[in-house]
């Protein structure tokens, strides 16, 4: 099993750590990383990992195989690899992960703005996006957006916390994405809260990385809303300013 450092420290950009395994196809399991894996949507990390000697590993993405316990970290093509027990630095590409990080947060708030079922998404470096269960596009979308910034602006903090699967059982409108199921087995579930008053601006579970304010996404712009499907509406986030 891995230690998710990424989950209680997301703004660490390198850490040491101790290689683990390396599978028969070349994936790099180590014993803690601040490497997110691929899933719920935000793809995986890139980086590049120094190891003894003063070589250096390029990795092109991260991934959760099988029951999501265990972080493969996988070189990209050709690159030397390093054995089990080897003590290495794993350094992140941060400029990329943190745009991950404020994209990631912003679909949060999109999620407020249209209050409906969530279908899909996906989270890029420049651009982002939610499917919903919304059966009409919506005539006010300058309104949304404006709606959008100024929660953004108001720089509420983001923080994340864990209750108990029995807890979200007994909330399941808390659960706002259908086909994204939180992560659950180990018996508990970790929240992501946006806001500090009594009433949470957002509150939903999630295993992803998250900007600790949400005055750090900066200004966004809804792009095209898409019909994919009867019901289905798909609406794109960019960024403002890049
Ligand atoms: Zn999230």
């Amino acid at each position: 099993m891995t230690e998710f450092v990424f989950r209680e420290e997301p703004y660490a950009k390198s850490i040491e750590a101790q290689v683990v395994e390396v599978n028969d196809r070349g994936g790099i399991v180590l014993d803690r990383t601040i490497f997110y894996a691929n899933s719920g949507g935000q793809p995986g990390d890139t980086g590049v990992f120094e190891v003894p000697g003063g070589s250096r590993i390029e990795i092109a993405t991260t991934i959760h195989p099988g029951d999501k316990t265990e972080i493969v970290h996988v070189p990209a093509e050709g690159q030397e690899l390093p054995a089990a027990g080897d003590t290495v630095v794993a350094n992140l590409d941060w400029d990329r992960r943190h745009r991950l990080m404020r994209m990631h947060t912003a679909l949060h708030l999109l999620s407020v703005v249209f209050p409906f079922p969530v279908t899909g998404g996906s989270i890029g470096e420049d651009k982002g996006r939610l499917d919903f269960d919304m059966p009409e596009v919506p005539d006010d979308k300058d309104a949304l957006e404006a709606r959008l910034n100024e929660m953004i602006a108001a720089d509420h903090p983001v923080t994340s916390e864990w209750i108990t699967e029995e807890e979200l059982d007994a909330n399941p409108d808390m659960v706002k994405t259908m086909q994204v199921k939180p992560p659950r087995g180990q018996g508990r579930v970790r929240l992501i809260r946006i806001g500090s008053g009594p009433e949470p601006v957002d509150l939903q579970p999630c295993g992803g990385t998250h900007v600790a304010s949400t005055g750090e996404i900066g200004p966004v712009r809804i792009g095209k809303i898409e019909k994919k499907g009867r019901q289905n509406r798909r609406v794109s986030l960019h960024f403002a300013e890049e």
